[in-house]
């Protein structure tokens, strides 16, 4: 039997769209299998609002067409915006990205935008010596701030944070940060493209220091989160805008239910490693390989992983809607 796609969407595979930034790579082999084609590479979006669905009855479809038109069947309720609430990315950076700070819900509105941007960086991958700069180190001032965008001495004033592979770092909107080299980073975002740049190493890119002061908190949440290890999965973090659970599949345990308390919510899952395959209730299977990325509709049900060999998945809940209310 046939049903009525309004109804009963099912999960989809999603097209990535890679992202030329100045601080990037030529070429992102070992992490990613993709010849270099004379582009400099930063960011691999896996969900922005013009990728497009590659499986299922939407292929072809982008994905913010797809929110604005089915915002019941992906986020499981109503919404004002009618918008895909979360931006999910891989950072590679050769280069240190610019000191930045981004708008919390209300600042961002105040000026226009739909939503502030509080992010977090799951850590695929690490060399020894790699850092993230997050917040202000104790005791620095909003005067000591203007003072280091005067003089060019704002780096530092931040704290310096070494991350290793399989950490969490949270970045609470109004947090001054910013990425540095050596660690690839699954960052999880409200979908908000609101950066305000405070300093850019001498880089010619604008600065938008009126409103980053604006925007900046001497104190926010931000930081390593300790992860909380479940039966089957690690929760690495869960805050107001999402939670992030990382799972192995394997042949031993080679399918697994995903309910866990968090059906009826739109969410995604990204293979970081191996490959296999998601069966959703009544629906195609979908084969499964290192990077894909699924789209599963806060109203498409349940659905099983099922693998040979290890697959290391990341499981992204979108936190702010669905889950039964409506
Ligand atoms: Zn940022």
């Amino acid at each position: 039997m046939r049903v009525e796609l309004k109804d009963e969407p099912v999960p989809f595979l999603i097209t990535p769209e890679f992202v030329e930034r100045v601080w990037g790579f030529a070429d992102l082999r070992p992490w990613i299998d993709r010849e270099p084609d004379g582009r400099t590479i930063g960011e691999v979006w896996l969900s922005g609002d013009d990728c497009v669905a590659a499986s299922g009855p939407w292929a072809g479809r982008r994905i913010g067409d797809l929110f604005q038109q089915y915002p019941r069947e992906l986020l499981g309720n109503a919404t004002a915006e009618a918008a895909s609430p979360l931006l999910i990315k891989l950072i590679f950076a050769r280069e240190k990205l610019s000191v930045q700070v981004h708008p919390d819900d209300a600042m961002a509105r105040k000026y226009g935008a739909a939503r502030g941007k509080t992010e977090c960086w799951a850590v695929l991958q690490a060399e020894p010596d790699a850092t993230v700069a997050v917040g202000l180190r104790a005791g620095i001032t909003i005067a000591d701030v203007e003072r280091g965008i005067r003089e060019k001495t704002l780096e530092q004033m931040l704290e310096i944070v070494p991350v290793s592979k399989g950490e969490l770092i949270y970045v609470d909107a109004g947090t001054i940060h910013a990425i540095l080299p050596g660690s690839a980073l699954l960052e999880v975002q409200q979908n908000c493209d609101v950066t305000y740049r405070l300093y850019d190493y001498g880089r010619p890119r604008e600065l938008h220091v009126e409103k980053g002061l604006e925007a900046l908190r001497l104190r926010t949440e931000a930081g390593k989160v300790a992860p909380h290890a479940l039966q089957d999965r690690t929760v690495l973090i869960e805050k107001q805008y999402f939670r992030i659970e990382r799972m192995t599949v394997d042949g031993a345990r080679s399918q697994m239910q995903l309910e866990c308390g968090m059906s009826g919510r739109l969410n995604y899952i990204y293979v970081a490693k191996g490959t296999g395959s998601l069966q959703p209730k009544g629906a195609e299977s979908i084969a499964l390989s290192a990077q894909s990325m699924v789209l599963a509709p806060a109203r498409s049900g349940d659905y099983s992983l099922q693998s040979e060999e290890p697959l290391e998945i990341y499981r992204i809940i979108d936190m702010a809607h669905g889950g039964g209310g409506d």
